[in-house]
């Protein structure tokens, strides 16, 4: 396998929390084309951002530039957009679906109930979803039934890729929240999306102190298990995360 490409889509800094954060895409190449995991916001959410997208990225401070979409950053890694041929979604928030508007060509992947929650999105819980990002978009593959496990968690593996390509149910972030796994060649890689923690043990000052009732609010009950993973297959499985949350280095 090439490179793997992991580009940062929207940096987050909300005003005067003490925490920074990113918000990650990563693209890889298979027997299929490139594939991306989440597409970050896309080009007309910075441009006409909505209600949601103004007041959310207002408040995390991420810059609304379309220097930052994933169409125009692709070029830099001397990828072209129109090889990205499959967009794997974690989860379907604004800053994960955005870009799939910038990707008409491509075939979305994603688990089933997580895009009957974006459709029917209501209340609080569905605040987070905006459907006029991707309601127009023609190529789609749902899944809504594992098939095998992965390191022993139930799993989907997406057929046909090379190198392996799994979905992974974590469900707590939103309904159909899904970790993606995939082979590189000498680890797995694990995006964790929004279902784990960033794992910096090998540097404690770097974490982020919040409440257990609050990550659980935020990530669902994933983070136990996903420690336990983490501790006994860090040689075999690189861990990633969406927005690697973490102290900032400075309060502004
Ligand atoms: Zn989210």
């Amino acid at each position: 396998m090439s490179q793997i490409i992991r580009f940062d889509c929207g940096t987050i800094h909300p005003t005067g929390l003490h925490v920074q954060a990113n918000t990650y895409v990563i693209v890889f190449e298979t027997n299929h084309g490139m594939v991306m995991i989440d597409s970050g916001y896309g080009i007309q959410d910075f441009m006409h951002p909505n209600l949601v997208t103004r007041f959310f990225t207002s408040f995390v401070h991420t810059p609304r530039d379309p220097v930052y979409c994933a169409i125009n950053q692709l070029p830099k890694f001397n990828v072209d957009p129109h090889d990205v041929k499959h967009i794997i979604l974690t989860h379907m928030h604004i800053d994960h679906a955005g870009g799939i508007a910038d990707f008409p060509w491509a075939k979305i992947h994603v688990w089933e109930q997580e895009l009957l929650s974006a459709l029917h999105h209501r209340g609080k819980l569905g605040i987070g979803y905006n459907t006029s990002q991707w309601k127009n978009h023609d190529l789609w593959q749902t899944y809504n039934m594992t098939n095998c496990e992965w390191f022993g968690l139930p799993a989907v593996q997406l057929a046909e890729f090379s190198p392996e390509i799994f979905l992974i149910p974590t469900p707590g972030h939103t309904p159909g929240h899904c970790m993606v796994a995939f082979r590189s060649e000498n680890k797995w890689i694990l995006q964790t999306g929004s279902a784990g923690y960033p794992f910096y043990e090998q540097d404690e000052n770097r974490q982020v102190n919040a409440p257990d009732w609050f990550k659980f609010w935020l990530m669902g009950n994933h983070i136990p298990r996903l420690k336990k993973l983490w501790l006994e297959q860090n040689q075999e499985i690189e861990f990633l995360s969406s927005h690697e949350f973490r102290k900032a280095e400075k309060i502004d």
